[in-house]
């Protein structure tokens, strides 16, 4: 047989799915692919059962139902003070994920370079390569996950076409301050580059840290295509729904690739969904409340038993630092990705090799996430805590 295409073969299938399905084999609590395991608010989920029989059940239109691009305009104005036309400038995909591939199919030719952060959520990758991309990463550095400026002038200088920034920051949980993104922005105007952002965890952003959306910040809304998504915020990763806010000239031509990908997200989900994005401010301030409390109760669990972690200033991922397993003789000459596949058959309970977030060579940290009921996070650290037995 001929052989396939070169370019599915550099890059893998996604380790954070992959994860799930082990999981879901050994029937493990899943801390691996971040969604939660409780409903979406009512309202949406009584939408859905009207929308079953009220329809709409054909084709969206391919950009997005015309209420709910409107809804998401309003939405981004209120947020970033820009005036944005629903029409022109909002699209709406399937997931993030679709709007992270549009956004770089739509700005990349073959052979051109795109400054990633390592460590980066891997779609990142896969994005770069079925773009034509060559990614150069520009580390974040653990614990504090701080970058070089310099590191990303040099990117920039090399030629990079544009920056990708998760904000905040899957896996890390870090937050770009406004001085930090501005400082980007500079970079990016004096370059002449475009910023992709992927702000899909904007609520998830715990006080004293402010998210800060990059297309609000002077002159930044021509050259930044915003990527977003309401799977998190309205807790429906399953519906699909992504989203994405930029110039027109870009989305014009975003919204040619998406045509083609995936002609449109799912019309019911798209009509149920608008009820979320009306919402008072409330809801948001509960979301958030909400996950501040998840968060605290696990680190405090994770403290309470002896697990070494990073504080996320946002998000609901925590990096779990398991270099000292790794010393123990049982577990000479590990990889990060066979600690985590012996947690899911031994402890139960599954994480994401940190390796598969990072450029550089790093094996010592897993991560998990906390988007669980109370109950099951106490479980998860009973489970966790038997691995201290190790060390009797
Ligand atoms: N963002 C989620 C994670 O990192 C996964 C999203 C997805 O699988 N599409 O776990």
């Amino acid at each position: 047989m001929r052989e396939l295409s070169e370019r599915v073969g550099l890059f893998t299938d996604s380790v954070i799915r992959r994860m799930t399905r082990i999981s879901d084999e050994y029937g493990a609590i899943n801390l691996s692919q971040g969604f939660p395991d409780f409903d979406p608010p009512k309202p949406l989920m009584d939408a859905l059962a009207r929308v079953a029989y009220e329809g709409p059940h054909q084709y969206p239109v391919t950009y997005g139902a015309p209420n709910l691009r409107e809804a998401l305009a309003k939405k981004f104005q209120r947020q970033t003070g820009l005036i944005t036309g629903p029409e022109t400038q909002v699209l709406v995909t399937c997931g993030g994920t679709e709007a992270m591939m549009c956004a770089m199919m739509a700005i990349c030719n073959p052979g051109d370079k795109v400054l990633v952060f390592s460590p980066f959520y891997e779609n990142y990758g896969a994005d770069a390569i079925l773009s034509g991309a060559e990614p150069i990463y520009i580390p974040l550095v653990p614990p504090d996950y701080h970058y070089d400026p310099a590191a990303i002038e040099a990117g920039f200088r090399a030629g990079a076409k544009c920056i990708i920034i998760c904000n905040p920051s899957n896996p890390c949980g870090k937050v770009f301050s406004r001085d930090e993104l501005i400082e980007i922005g500079e970079l990016a105007k004096q370059y002449d580059a475009y910023v992709v952002t992927d702000e899909v965890y904007e609520y998830m952003v715990y006080s004293p840290h402010v998210h800060t959306v990059m297309a609000s910040l002077p002159g930044m809304a021509e050259r930044t295509i915003t990527c977003n998504s309401l799977s998190k915020t309205y807790s429906i990763t399953g519906w699909r729904l992504g989203y994405m806010i930029g110039p027109e000239p870009i989305l014009e031509a975003a919204k040619k690739v998406h045509d083609f990908l995936t002609v449109g997200a799912p019309s019911p989900l798209q009509e149920a969904a608008t009820v979320g994005l009306a919402f008072e401010e409330s809801y948001y301030t509960e979301f958030n409340r909400m996950y501040r409390e998840k968060r605290d109760y696990f680190l405090a669990g994770l403290d309470r038993i002896g697990l070494r972690h990073n504080v996320p200033q946002g998000t609901y991922f925590v990096m779990v630092d398991i270099s000292k397993f790794l010393e123990l003789p049982q577990f000479s000459g590990w990889s990060d990705l066979e600690f985590c596949e012996w947690m899911i058959r031994e402890i139960g309970v599954a994480a994401v090799p940190g390796s598969s977030f990072f450029r550089e060579p790093v094996n010592n940290l897993i991560r998990l996430h906390f988007a669980r009921e109370q109950s099951t996070l106490d479980e998860v650290i009973r489970r966790l805590s038997r691995m201290q037995e190790l060390f009797v």
